[in-house]
């Protein structure tokens, strides 16, 4: 059984510091907006909680104004409107509003960041306890045999799965945005009963405090999920077909969840977190073990066995997980490419959105079916890197458009009377190329046509020279068509003298 506990501590850890950080932060930023000493409004936190709870969003103090102004509160509290909307406050409440905002922005970046450790930590966490457990089986049983490797698609899915309810990436997004509004409406209570400053920042770190908690538990429990999966996956992978349960009895309300489960041997194919398989519960440090039988250890020997030589290789007890792993993982090219791209995903993540956000439609929608291209299919992957540069080179340099892109015309004679008529002498052999590459042909060079006019718009141009009758461009430009070929279009336009852009010409053209 791999012990997985440590490393998510140390993300844990690592989630702590950007909530300390952001709570010292908005302590900071809240100094103007409370009282230097004590003031001590005429309302009593308890009343001031009623009153906020009679509100829609009980953080806005744009309702809370409107609501006293129609006179929920008897006339000896009344006075706290007339603080409030004092010329003294003014400043105050506008301060108050923008550091409601400034929540909500600083929140959104926590949720981001925590997102992007939670990730990582397990990403490396799936590969790791399905490794050990494949290790830790092949010891027990004394001998190597092989396995196949784990993939990013399988890590995906685990990880993904909403085996509580919701998968670990929108309960960080609950928690953040709860933590926000819970904040937000301290902060107005804070305001409407006149706390001091200190009061506030005491009142902020405690909140933060609590968030950072929330993750850590969320941490904890989702490694364990984690954990525990890959171990099952890595015991069917070794033929094992049960479970023993071992219970780790860290909490006295153990008695009733996890210790009537110690002991307990369970088929693979049943397990099921929360029934039978930990975690039970959060925090839950229960684990299970591989149980392998007579009959399951007689087919790891038949695996273990070449087919050649008649050798069986043996995994001594004295063998170290380094060992073991530098010689069936590392001694493996197919599992170290997978290694390889599994420890590159969380960077292949932040480039998948942005390939999808300036390709689109283009591109795979799915990360998995991303990273399988970038990694299995070199001949396409360099046809998206090369087309992600180009359309980024317009956005930097908004200059090089075009001219007059959006009203682009494209003569349907230049489709049907030059590139597809068998006829055209020059235009025949480009069309011929784009039927074989790409697809489109005379039935269907509407479609050819639409995707030379949106690029128009994507690429940036290039000036060439004016002929007499314009000015000529050209445009890189790539074609995915309805091959999965893609390929370098270069697209030839005339921009007359009465401002129209023509289209004049377009073929592939093989890039080095
Ligand atoms: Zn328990
Ligand atoms: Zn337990």
């Amino acid at each position: 059984m791999f012990e997985y506990m440590q490393s998510a501590e140390e993300t844990g850890q690592l989630i702590a510091e950007i909530y300390y950080r952001v709570s010292q932060y908005l302590s900071g930023e809240a100094q103007e907006v409370f009282e230097k000493y004590m003031s001590r409004h005429n309302l009593t936190e308890e009343e001031a909680r009623q009153l906020l709870n009679t509100l829609q969003d009980p953080a806005s103090i744009q309702e809370l104004l409107e609501k006293l102004q129609g006179g929920v509160i008897p006339a000896e509290k009344a006075d706290i409107l007339r603080v409030l909307e004092s010329q003294a406050y003014r400043a105050r409440i506008e301060r108050f509003e923008q550091l409601q905002s400034q929540i909500d922005l600083v929140m959104q970046q926590v949720y981001r960041q925590e997102k992007q450790l939670q990730e990582q930590h397990y990403i490396d966490l799936a590969r790791e306890a399905y490794y050990k457990s494949v290790f830790d089986i092949q010891q027990r049983a004394g001998i190597g045999f092989s396995f196949s490797h784990i993939d990013q698609k399988q890590i995906d899915r685990v990880i993904n799965t909403k085996w509580s309810g919701k998968n670990y990436s929108a309960r960080i997004w609950k928690n953040t945005q709860g933590l926000a509004q819970d904040l937000k409406e301290e902060m107005l209570l804070g305001l409407l009963t006149g706390k001091t400053e200190r009061e506030m920042s005491l009142e902020i770190s405690k909140k933060y405090a609590q968030g950072a908690f929330r993750s850590r538990r969320l941490v904890r429990t989702e490694s364990s999920y984690l954990t525990n999966q890959m171990e099952m996956q890595s015991y069917q992978e070794c033929g094992v077909d049960r479970y023993i349960y071992l219970a780790t009895l860290d909490l006295r309300t153990c008695d009733k969840c996890c210790i009537p489960l110690d002991g307990k041997t369970f088929a693979v194919a049943d397990q099921e977190p929360g029934k039978n398989c930990p975690p039970m519960h959060p925090w839950c440090r229960c684990t299970t073990i591989a149980y392998i039988s007579a009959e399951v250890l007689a087919g790891m020997k038949r695996r273990a066995r070449d087919p050649v030589t008649g050798h069986t290789y043996l995994v001594p007890g004295s063998m170290t997980y380094g060992e073991w792993y530098g010689k069936y993982v590392e001694g493996n090219p197919e599992a170290e490419a997978k290694v390889k791209a599994s420890r590159n995903a969380s960077e292949d993540r932040k480039q998948f959105e942005e390939y999808k956000k300036l390709i689109g439609k283009d591109m795979p929608k799915s990360f998995a079916d991303f990273h399988n291209l970038k990694y299995n299919e070199p001949e396409k992957w360099k046809f998206v890197k090369l087309d992600y540069q180009r359309r980024n080179d317009l956005l930097q340099h908004p200059e090089l458009k075009l001219p007059n892109a959006e009203n682009a015309i494209l003569p349907e004679p230049k489709f049907t009377k030059y590139l597809f008529d068998e006829n055209s002498v020059k235009g025949y052999p480009k069309g011929k190329a784009f039927a074989d590459r790409l697809g489109y042909s005379i039935d269907n060079w509407q479609k050819l046509r639409d995707e030379l006019k949106q690029g128009a718009k994507k690429y940036s141009a290039q000036y060439v020279d004016n002929n007499g009758y314009g000015d000529r461009y050209v445009q890189k430009m790539i074609i995915y068509g309805e091959k999965g070929t893609p390929a370098n279009v270069i697209v030839a336009w005339l921009r007359k003298t009465d401002g129209t852009i023509n289209l004049t010409s377009a073929y592939i053209k093989e890039t080095k």
